[in-house]
């Protein structure tokens, strides 16, 4: 079997070559898929990420999660750990970890877990299967910050969703799977949506 190493950077190198026309169609479509599901509409508080060179361009869901007035945390690296910080416009972002917009933590509220709130977390990631397997950038900032989430959260109030274009699903058996790897419910590409059985 190829390496986690090997399988990502084969990957992304396809992703990156998509024009930013094919990613603005496609992603336009994964948003709006996503955007039509009953466990985003049925969440109180969104944990997104800003998109990144390549990958699904996910700034229209940023705004529509604003403009429904639903609370909305996006990541920020602090050390060696992923924390998400509340913003109420894109204004409160600027360049932070390998020039991802990330929130001010000066001015930005930290997310803390509240009782009986239902979270939605959108995941990003460089390769997936279909089975819900994931290869991430290599630090495992999502798989060490999920498993946090998933001590202080009921199952039935979580829903993981994950973004790709259809171009970094890979046939089930080419991922490595490792204990500490968590895996999204749901991921969605421009054709299509997996409901995870991981
Ligand atoms: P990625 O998912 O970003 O592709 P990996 O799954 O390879 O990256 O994880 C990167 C590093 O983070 C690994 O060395 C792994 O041991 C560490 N790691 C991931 N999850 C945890 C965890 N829950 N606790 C401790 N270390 C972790
Ligand atoms: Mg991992």
């Amino acid at each position: 079997m190829e390496t986690k190493k090997e399988l990502r950077k084969q990957i992304l190198q396809k992703r990156d070559a998509l024009s930013l026309q094919e990613r603005r169609k496609k992603s336009q479509t994964i948003i709006q898929t996503i955007l039509s599901t009953q466990v985003f509409q049925n969440s109180d508080t969104f944990l997104l990420f800003a998109s990144y060179k390549s990958e699904v361009d996910v700034k229209k869901l940023i705004e529509s999660v604003l403009q429904m007035g639903k609370a909305l945390y996006l990541p920020k690296v602090v050390g060696e750990d992923m924390e998400f910080y509340k913003i109420s416009s894109v204004v409160e972002l600027s360049d932070g970890y390998c020039g991802i917009k990330e929130p001010k933590a000066n001015v930005c509220q930290k997310f803390i877990v509240k009782k009986e709130e239902t979270i939605f977390i959108l995941l990003p990631g460089a390769v997936f299967d279909k089975q819900g397997r994931r290869i991430g950038y290599g630090k495992g900032f999502y798989d060490r910050f999920l498993q946090k989430l998933e001590k202080e959260v009921p199952k039935s109030n979580l829903c993981k969703m994950a973004v790709a274009f259809s171009c970094q699903i890979v046939d089930n058996g080419r991922i490595k799977w490792e204990e500490h790897d968590i895996s999204p419910d749901y991921i969605v590409t421009e054709e299509e949506i997996f409901h995870c059985t991981m």
